[in-house]
């Protein structure tokens, strides 16, 4: 069970903004929760909802203990509604049961809430339903919709929310909590780079792929750096047939970066930022022919690549292009 004090580490402007409004009385008829994912969204929503029904809270701390409390978290409230795409969207039918619901009181109180989760993925007809919604607010009903691209909200639906913008989640405090986890240093410190979604952070952690994807790139940089004759070879025997699909080689070159940026860090002697912390002994062996200023470039033409990728072209002429460039 979560508390504010625990959102406050991750997400402290917004914490403060709702615990402020829970101290206050002043709690908003509708929030959009704005954010990447893994930023925190969820859980401000359950605590929110609980501090509006938990009868021994605390401040705005809820217990965590009492029925209320216990079934917010569970996800079997009856006064709270969480609604979900079905399949691709968010639609119109959706929002007419959750009105219909709302015209009767509370089960167990006047109190409401409804959280819309994905609300970017309802369709026009389910936001303009909404819309009439929320222009006519009852007084004990809490809205509060979740997305991580406002940019896909409707305006109408935006002015009527009290927007709260969830930052991304500060990496050497995510390292920590897959460490927490008993993920090893090495591949927390990767995965904090790559991703700030917790779930997607394990799912990495455990994914044999991605251990592999790991020492390609590593063998990739030593190819081309001591054997740069055979990075040909490499790429058409190794690189290929592992980063197969744009997502993969995405990754791939993902990687590929972050071992340049290592190598800028261990110029500039920021060895905390090492993220490939196993590779210290080898950046050290480069750091003569690979200078600050040949890495610098090599993330030019890296990025360049991603971007190549990006826009279809050709993944072996783009790779081979790359080898020439970063050669040395
Ligand atoms: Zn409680």
């Amino acid at each position: 069970m979560k508390s504010w004090s625990d959102l406050n580490e991750i997400q402290p402007i917004v914490t403060k903004m709702l615990v402020n409004s829970i101290d206050k009385n002043r709690i908003a008829h509708a929030y959009l929760f704005n954010g990447g994912r893994g930023t925190g969204k969820s859980m401000a929503s359950s605590l929110l909802i609980k501090s509006f029904f938990c009868p021994n809270s605390d401040g705005a701390e809820p217990c965590n203990n009492c029925s209320d409390c216990r079934r917010i978290e569970s996800g079997n409230h009856p006064d709270v509604h969480w609604i979900k795409p079905d399949g691709a969207s968010i639609k119109k039918d959706q929002i007419a049961h959750l009105q219909k619901e709302f015209t009767y009181t509370g089960l167990e109180s006047n109190q409401k809430v409804y959280v819309i989760e994905h609300a970017d993925s309802m369709t026009t007809q389910a936001a303009n339903q909404l819309l009439k919604f929320l222009e006519e607010p009852k007084r004990e009903t809490i809205a509060i919709l979740l997305t991580e691209n406002i940019q896909a909200i409707l305006n109408t639906i935006r002015s009527r929310c009290q927007l709260m913008s969830f930052k991304p989640l500060n990496q050497n405090h995510f390292q920590q909590q897959l460490q927490d986890l008993g993920i090893p240093v090495s591949t927390a410190k990767l995965c904090a780079v790559l991703t700030n979604d917790m779930e997607e952070a394990k799912r990495l952690s455990e994914d044999e792929w991605f251990a592999k994807s790991r020492s390609i790139v590593i063998k990739l940089v030593e190819t081309l750096h001591e054997k740069k004759e055979e990075s040909y070879l490499f790429l058409h025997n190794q690189w290929f047939s592992h980063f197969q699909d744009s997502k993969q080689a995405q990754l791939g070159l993902d990687l590929l970066l972050i071992w340049y940026k290592d190598m800028i860090s261990y110029h500039i002697e920021d060895f905390d930022r090492i993220v490939f912390m196993d590779e210290k002994d080898r950046m050290e062996r480069y750091a003569f022919t690979l200078s600050q200023i040949y890495a610098a470039t090599a993330l030019k033409h890296i990025v360049e690549a991603k971007r190549k990728l990006m826009a279809n072209v050709n993944p072996t002429l783009v790779m081979e292009d790359l080898m020439i460039h970063l050669q040395r």
